[in-house]
């Protein structure tokens, strides 16, 4: 009887834990990939995470949004394309003129 008492409690800090590790991997994996796909330090925020778990993790996702350009757009995507003046919509790589509004491309 005692002894079920304290099983029932053990078994669902034994599954919590378990979620909480597999979550802590998975946020890890993801930290990596997002960092990585920005430019960033994959390698370097996961150690920053990993030691200051849940606040790592808010604090990478507060200085990403920072580096987030305007619009969504990566560093090499931003060397590739270009967009009107006019209305910012994207532009072909040689168009001499905006598909969406006619503006002259200069
Ligand atoms: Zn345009």
């Amino acid at each position: 009887m005692i002894q079920q008492f304290f099983f029932i409690p053990f078994f669902f800090i034994l599954i919590f834990g378990v979620l909480w590790f597999v979550a802590g991997i998975l946020i890890c994996i993801w930290v990596y990939h997002d960092a990585k796909s920005r430019g960033m330090d994959g390698a370097l925020w996961v150690l920053i995470v990993l030691i200051a778990n849940v606040l790592g993790l808010i604090i990478y996702l507060l200085i990403r949004e920072e580096k987030r350009p305007y619009y969504r757009v990566s560093p090499y995507y931003e060397k590739q394309a270009r967009f009107c003046s006019n209305c910012g919509s994207e532009l072909a790589q040689n168009a001499k003129f905006c598909t969406k509004c006619g503006k002259a491309v200069p």
